[in-house]
């Protein structure tokens, strides 16, 4: 059976999110609800959705809607019927009655429940019914999170499940992770455990919760936001709500159970509005002081708040072993955490899945973790482990793994999918270089190349890695979400600070060096883009021979927010791309225009449809859903074009001043209206200067090397500038731009 029509019942924040995502995938789908009304403002909240829920917005009226009275008969024509309304089991039974009378034979069923088991949700269902019913657990966001639990019963027909999974992996792009009928499955299980665990021995180690956020974190490869900051995000509120389900649903003897107990200060915190970012603040919130905004940070003794400390425990990379070793509140409260995490995740195996890898991947899939917990186990050292660990008394996992103590129990990665993924392949490579920037995992017929750093912002050793990397094909492709934030600024400001500007120049040049050595080499080169390709990173793609793009991108060039102009070949590769239009054959003006209003304004696409009109993609540059399937696209890429020859250096025709000269008249313009302030218009007339070529006509021929230098020295002339100095200050120490 084919999946080609879905209808979706319930349009909150989870149907709307799911008919969003089966619009992105092309699936036509309706969405009803008590009314259509209902459903309607559903529609509109995707169109102005931010993050945006669609890839195109354009598709919006791809979408269906109706209520459950007058359209319900939409369901007979359906192969998938998701429900998603209300976690109200009364609720539930009414429409499943609804939609059994109703569907097509044979058609599949699920509900998108995060707690109430499919026994339970399937009770009043016929035998034959029930093999047709699941439960398909998506995560919020629906088109930017990646994990799929789908949960069976010993009653379902095994064959649709697989086409179901099949279809949410290859259509819808998810993790599908197939799970047993267990409280919180798996993901939430773990997930809001760690979450527990994290925050309870904060309280009893005396963290300040800056201080228990920065561990429980990028440390240990987990998102910055830690616990605390999780908490805000998600709501205090709600998280209460499922942690009483929890309570409810699993056993006395749940080691959960401990942990999940109401905590006065939360308590409190809900009553009096304090819900989190949607509410007037949360563990943190945003207060105004003599007209200024300022961080506070609650401490969770006094239930007064504080300026927020910024802590630095001085642990940039995930190094479990170092940080549980440290003999410090860190690295105690770390261990504390870690080896209670492993203790309860092994606890619960096979009960809650045969495979323990599976947790693995629903933490990564589902909660951003780089590493689950039994990952975590063997990074640790499984020795070293049982060496520090009291007790484990009555843990099957744990007795058996004593027994052994194999140090590489963990096996294989991302066994849920038949996919050949980087996870798996990486594990494969029969040789590994690199440097503390990027790691090159070497194979016989190619190479790969994964950047390491934070947000795999790119320095003097990742384009050494490339470099490096390109005597055999090469595919540069990220298991973490971004594929790279940009330059590393903090890199570059350290010589900036010191007046080093010799360094800054050195190491511009060479990243010009290395991208132009990525496009002319011999061997093909392509890049597997996703999340963040700004910047140094969307120059590294844009000077690949190829590109497999992820559908959920956000690539631009955005040098001029932080007060500079792309200088390791942005704007001679966008040139390039326009000067290629008709349009630019009959008006020398047209590109050098086109790409200075472009990159100007430092415009994003965050998908790659929007990318497309901007030149940021080009049609023939592949465009995948599923992020796991990036490196088996790459590779077909790499085989079709054994025969790669390298393509022919651009020639350049540009007007020169005549262009400038209509660029400066604009941003005079602007300069009035005050759209523009002082420094805005010393980086503008940079780029102008570059865009337009410099000092040439259009009768004049200029190579990319000429264009690289008008990179350079305009990049070089901002780059010493107090004012682009401090722009980049700011957006290190904030993570937002001076508005100028
Ligand atoms: P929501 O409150 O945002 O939306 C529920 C929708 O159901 C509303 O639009 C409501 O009008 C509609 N509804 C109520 N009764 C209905 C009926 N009889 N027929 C048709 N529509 C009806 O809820 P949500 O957050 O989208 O959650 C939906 C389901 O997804 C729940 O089972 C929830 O447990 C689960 N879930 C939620 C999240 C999340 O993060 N919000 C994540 C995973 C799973």
């Amino acid at each position: 059976m084919e999946i080609r029509k879905v209808v979706v019942i319930g349009s909150g924040t989870m149907g709307s999110g799911i008919a969003a995502h089966l619009c992105n995938a092309n699936v036509p789908v309706t969405l009803l609800d008590l009314t259509t009304e209902i459903s309607e403002k559903a529609r509109e909240r995707i169109k102005q959705s931010r993050p945006p829920l669609l890839i195109d917005k354009a598709k919006i009226n791809n979408i269906d809607v109706g209520n459950i009275e007058d359209d319900f008969n939409v369901v007979k024509e359906a192969d998938w019927i998701v429900e998603a309304v209300v976690e109200r089991i009364d609720i539930k039974h009414n429409i499943y009655e609804k939609i059994f009378k109703e569907r097509k034979n044979g058609s599949i069923v699920s509900s998108n429940t995060s707690s109430i088991p499919i026994s339970v949700l399937s009770k009043k269902l016929s035998t034959e019914d029930k093999k047709d019913f699941c439960i398909t657990h998506f995560f919020n966001p629906v088109r930017y999170m990646d994990l799929l639990e789908i949960v069976k019963s010993e009653n379902n027909d095994l064959q649709k499940i697989n086409t179901l999974k099949k279809f949410c992996e290859l259509s819808l792009g998810k993790g599908a992770i197939i799970c047993n009928d267990t409280p919180g499955f798996l993901g939430n299980r773990i997930g809001v455990f760690a979450m527990q665990i994290a925050m309870t021995e904060a309280f009893k180690m005396n963290l300040s919760i800056e201080e228990a956020d920065a561990t429980f974190g990028r440390p240990m490869g987990i998102p910055k936001t830690g616990v605390f900051g999780l908490y805000d995000l998600i709501g205090i509120d709600l998280m209460a709500d499922v942690l009483k389900s929890f309570i409810k649903e699993l056993p006395e003897s749940d080691e959960f159970q401990k942990v999940a107990k109401e905590i006065p200060l939360v308590k409190k915190l809900i009553e009096t509005g304090y819900t989190g970012r949607k509410g007037k603040g949360g563990f943190y919130r945003m207060n105004k002081i003599d007209g200024k905004k300022i961080l506070e940070a609650i401490n969770l003794e006094t239930g007064e708040y504080a300026p927020s400390e910024k802590i630095n425990i001085k642990s940039e990379k995930v190094d479990l072993k170092a940080l549980i070793n440290r003999n410090d509140k860190y690295g105690k409260y770390a261990w504390s955490v870690i080896s209670k995490i492993i203790c309860y995740a092994s606890s619960l195996v096979p009960g809650i899945t045969d495979e323990f890898n599976d947790i693995d991947e629903a933490m990564r899939l589902g909660f951003n973790w780089s590493k689950g917990p039994f990952e975590m186990l063997e990074e640790i050292g499984v020795v070293n482990f049982f060496d520090r660990i009291e007790s484990y008394e009555g843990n099957k996992f744990l007795e058996e793994l004593a027994k052994t103590k194999n140090e590489k129990f963990h096996g294989i990665r991302q066994k849920y999918t038949d996919i050949e993924t980087l996870g798996k392949v990486k594990k494969t490579a029969t040789n590994v270089d690199g440097n503390s920037s990027a790691s090159i995992y070497r194979f016989n017929d190619y190479n790969i190349v994964e950047f390491t750093t934070k947000a795999n912002a790119l320095d003097y050793d990742s384009m050494d890695a490339l470099k490096k990397a390109t005597d055999k094909p090469l595919i540069i492709i990220n298991e973490s979400m971004q594929f790279s934030a940009g330059v590393n600024l903090t890199y570059t400001m350290e010589f900036a600070d010191k007046g080093d500007f010799k360094s800054i120049e050195k190491f511009v040049r060479y990243f010009q060096e290395t991208c132009k050595h990525l496009k002319y080499s011999d061997h093909p080169v392509v890049s597997a883009p996703s999340g963040l390709t700004l910047g140094g990173g969307f120059e590294v793609m844009v000077q690949s021979n190829f590109v497999a793009s992820h559908t959920n991108i956000v690539v631009g060039l955005v040098e001029t927010i932080v007060g500079l102009i792309p200088a390791g070949g942005g704007c001679k590769e966008m040139l390039a791309r326009w000067l290629d239009t008709q349009e630019a054959k009959n008006d020398p003006h047209y590109a050098p225009m086109k790409v200075f209003d472009i990159i100007g304004y430092g415009k994003t696409a965050t998908s790659p449809v929007e990318a497309e009109p901007l030149k940021y993609l080009r049609p023939k540059d592949k465009k995948i859903m599923n992020r796991n399937s990036l490196l088996d696209v790459s590779k077909k890429i790499l085989t079709e074009n054994q025969d790669f020859k390298p393509p022919k250096e651009t020639i350049f025709n540009l007007p020169g001043k005549e262009v400038k000269d209509k660029m400066i008249v604009m941003l005079d313009k602007l300069y009035n209206d005050k759209i523009i302030l002082d420094h805005g218009m010393v980086v503008a007339k940079e780029l102008a200067h570059v865009l337009s070529g410099g000092d040439t006509n259009i009768d004049k021929s200029l190579t990319e090397e000429d264009l690289y230098k008008l990179e350079l020295d305009a990049f070089m002339k901002l780059i010493e500038t107090k004012e682009t100095q401090d722009r980049i200050k700011h957006t290190l120490a904030t993570g937002k731009p001076l508005n100028n």
